[in-house]
């Protein structure tokens, strides 16, 4: 969420201003402040939280429409449009056909909370259908939310590009710089979701995200409120702009980002394989192997890749090596044909590797190149081979064997045992 709200601040004070069109501007002048959009998306943190998990619909609506009135009405002079100030003012919470971006300035929590890419979908839209019914508010929350949750699950800009395109139809190819020569913004999702979405995939860094989006002009705060929130999801925060916002917002505000952050933070230790393949190492009970295959799991189904070492006949090698580095991820051609490579251990068995990035592979062997492929196609592919022992993750640093007896278990959804041998190595 710092994202969002640092995005909000700085582009506070460049909100439909007749100012030069240009990424070189101070971040912080006497006029930048928090505004509806850091108010709101709050608001929506904190309903979700309330809501759960799994919160049905009817919940989800109803914390929705309690925080996002009692948050406005908290802070009414926050910038809000009239429509949105008469809704939470007024007795009738009705949604009122809004297709403002407002929806899609406020539902970045939506994009942290979630395991899989339909449910975050499906609360992204909950988050805006309260107020933004029309089909295009939506769209933009659900959007937004959905390329957090990718960028957050390590898709690159190429997949998360065209995953948008094709199932929200923006249109993502024009650059920034192009873009700002005729862009004139107005408040509406339709014509600043998907130039928010460009200023995220070009940017170098976080601080370029904010200043793609804030020099298109036009509703500033919102366009960098929502680059923000998404290139948090890929970029690190400097932690001098993460002081700039717990400055800048008030300590109620301040207590319940932290909150949120440290309900995110335990979330994505929860889904991190990595951390839970360590935790499993130390011990190797049964505790400690429910943690590794839940986080695999939750990868699995957010679509999370593995990395595969392969083997290529010598001219497609050769031919390769003039376009890719070695030790790098090749596109899957049709006339390309890999050979997975598998690893064998001192009993023998033959384990296929597979590695959760490309730097875990690199550890031993650099010159070989991968392939990525999502993680159950590598776990249904080891059962096809007769003799495979199961899948070795990360071989060559704290490596965990996925043993054919688990990955049955594993993919028809049983609770597994912890078989002797695994518990041994
Ligand atoms: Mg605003």
């Amino acid at each position: 969420m710092y994202g969002a709200i640092f995005g909000d601040i700085v582009g506070s004070s460049y909100e439909f201003r007749e100012t030069e069109k240009t990424k070189l501007f101070r971040l912080f002048t006497e006029e930048s402040r928090f505004t509806d959009d850091t108010v709101m998306s709050l608001a929506v943190a904190k309903a979700l939280i309330e809501a759960g998990p799994s919160g049905d619909e009817k919940t989800v609506k109803e914390r929705l429409v309690d925080n996002l009135v009692n948050f406005g009405r908290s802070f009414p002079d926050a910038g809000y449009g009239k429509m949105f100030k008469a809704w939470f003012m007024g007795e009738n919470h009705e949604p009122y056909g809004s297709f403002g971006n407002g929806s899609a300035m406020r539902v970045s929590a939506a994009g942290w909370l979630f395991d899989s890419v339909e449910r975050t979908r499906e609360v992204a839209r909950w988050t805006a259908e309260v107020t933004h019914n029309d089909p295009e508010a939506v769209k933009g929350a659900e959007a937004v939310a959905t390329v957090i949750f990718l960028a957050r699950n390590d898709w690159n800009n190429a997949t998360i590009q065209h995953y948008i395109q094709r199932e929200f139809g923006y249109e993502l190819t024009r650059s920034i710089e192009d873009l700002r020569k005729d862009y004139e913004g107005d408040a509406t999702c339709a014509n600043t979701v998907p130039q928010a979405i460009r200023a995220f995939l070009e940017a170098e860094d976080f601080e370029d995200a904010i200043r793609g989006a804030v020099s298109l002009g036009g509703d500033t705060d919102t366009l960098a409120c929502m680059a923000g929130s998404m290139a948090e999801a890929k970029f690190e925060i400097p932690e001098e702009f993460k002081e700039e916002v717990r400055d800048r917002i008030t300590p109620n505000m301040g207590k319940l980002l932290l909150d949120y952050e440290n309900i995110v933070q335990k979330l994505e230790e929860r889904r991190d394989v990595l951390l839970q393949i360590h935790n499993f190492s130390a011990e190797h009970s049964k505790e400690l192997l429910m943690p590794v295959l839940n986080a695999l799991d939750i990868r699995m189904k957010a679509g999370c890749l593995f990395f595969m070492p392969v083997e290529l006949p010598e001219e497609e090698t050769a031919k390769l090596q003039e376009k890719f580095p070695k030790g790098s991820v090749i596109p899957l051609a049709r006339d390309l044909h890999p050979q997975r490579r598998s690893i064998a251990t001192n009993d023998g068995k033959r384990w296929l590797a597979a590695f959760t990035s490309v730097s875990e592979g690199n550890k031993r062997d650099a010159e070989t190149y991968y392939v990525g492929e999502p993680i159950g196609f590598t776990l249904q592919a080891c059962m096809q081979i007769a003799d495979c022992a199961g899948v070795v993750i990360n071989a060559w640093g704290e490596r965990f064997f996925f043993t054919r007896e688990m990955i049955e278990i594993f993919l028809s959804k049983k609770e597994p045992e912890v078989q002797d041998d695994q518990a041994e190595r």
